[in-house]
């Protein structure tokens, strides 16, 4: 029995034409985009407090934002609600 190989496969080209790795249907915002946040986490790093959504962000704890061109975000919502200014 001789085997021929006929290579007849498709080579699987992985087209990475930005830095997005969204295959969401529809797409979510890109890292540009003011509602970024509202992409899908793809990795989620609790222990560091942090999680990459599928834009390329990287999303911290305190909301900020690490963007994938390395500008950084500050943090934008105050998680600490206990912060009640009693002026009394
Ligand atoms: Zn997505």
């Amino acid at each position: 029995m001789d085997t021929v190989t006929s290579r007849s496969k498709t080579t699987t080209t992985q087209r990475k034409t930005t830095a997005t790795m969204c295959q969401h249907q529809p797409p979510c915002p890109t890292a540009e985009s003011a509602d970024r946040e509202a992409a899908h986490p793809v990795a989620h790093f609790p222990e560091q407090g942090w999680s990459l959504l599928c834009n390329g962000v990287l999303l911290f704890e305190d909301t900020g934002e690490l963007l994938p061109d390395g500008k950084i975000i500050d943090p934008h919502r105050p998680l600490d609600t206990r912060h009640i200014a009693t002026a009394a």
